[in-house]
């Protein structure tokens, strides 16, 4: 069921999105090559509860899947292949020439935000940084469409196309999601898809959109049995932008700004 969030509601969203901006902004202050990931998640976790909030993805448990153990971290550190779900480590040092896409939530006043930003570190090849740039790009078009009257799937097939344009591939098993009182709520929102299908978009919905995009040609990320990361199938970077909107008649309202 999607849920139609109220302005009392998006009032308390914009407040924990929010946070979940000013928590992004103070890491790309941060990282820096020689840190370990686990102080990145430190610093954020601490930033988080100083602002009477929680984050959301620790002691997450994914429904539908029993045995698999509660998230343990506060943020999602995912290091050039790896995809998303990358539990931060004293053993992980950030190096030059990395990407890190760094995913975080939190929870306040009964509310979710949820956003994500690759970072990148030093100098990079030109090839990853054009696909940090684009899947930037992906993400502000799927947002620009996701407005009053159109169609769920045309966010995704924005999102597709001009990953598509580039020859970069899109995975296809890791998808945004509506977002509120849950931190994933209904509907799925895939980054492939045909325009001008899907559910109609509504005022007051909201939903967290982000691409996740690779070089070659990996179409799903995978993760070995009992552990949390997801990495593309042919070992090549992935990167992943993502935040939390709320559907306007205009234009879309983005609450991790
Ligand atoms: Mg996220
Ligand atoms: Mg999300």
């Amino acid at each position: 069921m999607i849920t139609i969030k109220s302005e009392r509601e998006l009032e308390l969203m914009r407040d924990a999105g929010g946070l979940v901006a000013r928590v992004l902004d103070m890491l790309e202050q941060e990282i820096a090559p020689g840190m370990t990931t686990l102080r990145l998640d430190q610093l954020a976790e601490q930033y988080i509860r100083d602002h009477q909030a929680i984050p959301s993805f620790l002691r997450y448990v994914p429904k539908g899947e029993p045995g698999v153990t509660p998230y343990p971290a506060t943020l999602c550190v995912s290091i050039n292949e790896e995809v998303v779900h990358g539990v931060p480590s004293a053993k992980r040092f950030i190096r030059e020439g990395e990407i890190v896409s760094v995913d975080c939530g939190v929870y306040k006043s009964g509310y979710h935000g949820d956003a994500a930003r690759t970072y990148v570190i030093g100098d990079i090849e030109p090839q990853v940084q054009q696909l940090v740039e684009v899947t930037r790009e992906c993400l502000n078009l799927g947002i620009a469409q996701a407005v009053a009257g159109n169609r769920l799937h045309d966010i995704s097939a924005a999102i597709e196309n001009h990953a598509r344009s580039f020859g970069y591939s899109v995975i296809e098993n890791m998808v945004g999601h509506g977002i509120g009182s849950e931190l994933h709520e209904d509907p799925a929102v895939p980054n492939y898809g045909k325009a001008h299908t899907g559910v109609r978009l509504r005022a007051g919905m909201t939903l967290a959109i982000e691409p996740m995009i690779a070089l070659g040609r990996s179409r799903r990320a995978i993760s070995k049995r009992g552990e949390w990361v997801a990495v593309t199938e042919d070992g090549k970077p992935s990167a992943h932008f993502e935040h939390t909107i709320a559907i306007r008649d205009e234009a879309a309202e983005i609450l991790t700004r």
